[in-house]
């Protein structure tokens, strides 16, 4: 009897080592690595730039603790800020972490204001993480279930409705803030288009709330710009990071601008391990490499290729309702729930995720190349065919 916790619907399938976008089991079987443990290896694996930082780092100083001045942590911080045009970062461990920094932003912005219980504004169909608030601020009925008493001060609309926030506003005067992801990973890659996001941003700029995205999943040059606003030309008050910061090494961070600057002080918040050197020194590499290795614009032009070869190699097939995403987080909707397929992908040595029950997720790493993004489709689109065809 295993004494590991039986949290997660796990494959039989463990990983020795990885090269690139390719990773190899332990009989030696290669798997084209097309979900990069959903947005984490933003570099792939075994990156020769961030297997040197991290080493380097770990034969100087792995940590000592927050009470001391982590010059990494500035020049990490300096590279958030730089890529953004955001003010101030605080460094965390993990996405559901950066969340609860956002989630006690907003409800420090929301009693300066004079509102005695703030409340925040959250999406359908949002995943914010799994720790009480951020599982309160999610919007899936399934992953809360289970864990009431929900945290209160989160009020749900449909994805996009800007009407219905706007509603909100209308007769509700505890608003401090609107929380949401600019593409939802978990709930099934759905983008909120530009208009929406002005109009997001206009709203909460004459009420004075706060505009939280979470680019937890999103971030970091995935979609083809370093964060998933930009593509709107907005700026929100606040920014979560995670997953790809560092890629692969734990770390998280929650950037504010503009209303949430100077919010926290000290005594505010902390966390021990948040902004380690190893980490630091890890996100650092991840920057370096990004832009060095022009990894956003290939982003932009690998994502596409992926996107049109599916959509030729798809194209008139019934059961397919959308090929969607920006960049390199995609998602191919089929018209019912296809879970088997990512067991099925993997025994073929291809890995992705599936998401919302019906949409087949890639989230590659940036360092995929167009030769990669052939072999994928060429393997992926077989697979969605035939399973099309005879479940
Ligand atoms: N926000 C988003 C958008 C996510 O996709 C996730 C993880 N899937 C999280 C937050 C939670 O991140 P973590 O697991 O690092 O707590």
């Amino acid at each position: 009897m295993s004494h590991l916790m039986n949290t997660y619907a796990r494959l039989p399938v463990a990983f020795t080592h990885g090269e690139g976008v390719w990773l190899y089991d332990e009989a030696g079987k290669r798997y084209l690595d097309a979900l990069s443990g959903i947005a984490v290896n933003t570099l792939g694996h075994n990156h020769p730039a961030l297997v040197k930082a991290i080493a380097g780092q770990a034969a100087r100083v792995l940590h000592t603790s927050n009470l001391y001045a982590i010059p990494l942590q500035e020049q990490l911080a300096d590279r958030i800020a730089e890529a953004s045009g955001m003010d101030e970062v605080f460094f965390c461990n993990s996405g559901c972490e950066a969340n609860e920094a956002a989630i006690k932003l907003a409800r420090m912005h929301g009693h300066q204001k004079g509102i005695e219980l703030p409340h925040i504004i959250v999406m359908e169909n949002a995943f914010h993480g799994r720790t009480l608030a951020t599982l309160s601020a999610t919007g899936n009925r399934k992953t809360q279930a289970g864990f009431e008493p929900l945290v209160q001060g989160f009020i749900r609309v449909p994805y996009r409705d800007i009407e219905a926030i706007r509603k909100i506003g209308e007769h509700n005067h505890g608003i401090a803030a609107v929380m949401l992801e600019m593409i939802q990973g978990e709930g099934g890659v759905n983008v909120a288009d530009e208009a929406f996001q002005r109009d997001l941003r206009a709203l909460c700029d004459e009420k004075g709330w706060l505009m939280i995205c979470d680019e937890v999943q999103c971030g970091m040059g995935r979609t083809g710009k370093w964060f998933g606003w930009q593509h709107a030309g907005v700026m929100p008050d606040v920014m979560t990071l995670a997953k790809g910061l560092a890629s692969g090494v734990p770390i998280g961070a929650c950037v504010t601008a503009g209303k949430a600057k100077g919010l926290f002080g000290p005594g505010n918040h902390g966390s021990t391990f948040g902004g380690n050197p190893l980490a630091c020194a890890a996100g650092l590499a991840t920057f370096d490499a990004i832009v060095d290795d022009k990894l956003i614009e290939n982003a932009v032009t690998v994502g596409e290729a992926i996107r049109k070869g599916l959509a030729e190699a798809l194209d008139g097939v019934a059961g397919v309702v959308d090929i969607r995403g920006r960049g390199l987080m995609i998602g191919i909707e089929l018209d019912r729930p296809c879970g088997v397929l990512m067991e099925r992908a993997a025994e073929q040595g291809l890995l992705l995720s599936i998401t919302s029950e019906r949409v087949v997720r890639l989230l590659p790493a940036l360092t995929f190349t167009p030769a990669d993004a052939q072999t994928l489709v060429s393997m992926l689109a077989p697979m969605i065919r035939d399973f099309l065809a005879r479940g």
